[in-house]
């Protein structure tokens, strides 16, 4: 065996993502190729007390694409369990399917710890926090029946090209943009 073999793959980034199927595995009877899909990027083991009783948010061995240890969606193929998948609302474009994520509302902050907030305003203008980490699968598939429902499109900041990649981690990193940013992965 050559040392190529034993290579570990460098890792990649990328958590949601929607596209076309390529293939599917034996036993998968479900979905088929060229299926139009989103990917629910919370991978869990569907066997722990948790994913048995529908909190797979909660999974023992929960893992998320593009975490630590499971590659991400920047990239031309990704795999992923049948059941992370959902069929693409056909109102949305590829590019608007995948800056959906897998949540309806969301107020993501995922820069720097966040900074000390006025108590007082969130009390006496009765306002919410809502911590939130992500969904289990069937709060995946209702997120995407509601888009379809109401016909929701997700704002699109800006679609860039996977080549261009680090573009788009600068313009996170300096907050200037508005909805989000859609990495482009071209045949
Ligand atoms: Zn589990």
């Amino acid at each position: 065996m050559s040392n190529r073999g034993q290579m570990k793959c460098r890792f990649v980034y990328g958590s949601d993502g929607a596209g076309v199927i390529e293939a599917v595995g034996e036993h998968v009877q479900e979905w088929h190729k060229d299926d139009e899909v989103i990917i629910n990027a919370q991978i869990s083991c569907g066997q722990c007390q948790y994913c048995l009783t529908g909190d797979h948010a909660l999974c023992e061995k929960g893992q998320i694409l593009g975490g630590k240890s499971l590659p991400g969606t920047l990239a031309e193929f990704v795999k992923v369990p049948a059941r992370n998948l959902t069929r693409k609302p056909q109102h949305l474009t590829f590019h608007e399917a995948a800056a959906k994520g897998g949540r309806v509302i969301q107020f993501a902050y995922t820069g720097q710890s966040i900074p000390a907030f006025d108590v007082d305003m969130l009390m006496f203008k009765q306002l919410s926090l809502i911590g939130t980490g992500m969904n289990s699968d069937s709060e995946f598939v209702d997120a995407i029946r509601f888009f379809n429902e109401h016909k929701i499109v997700p704002i699109v900041s800006e679609i860039i090209p996977l080549e261009q990649v680090q573009q788009g981690f600068e313009r996170m990193k300096n907050s200037s943009q508005f909805g989000k940013i859609v990495l482009s992965i071209e045949e």
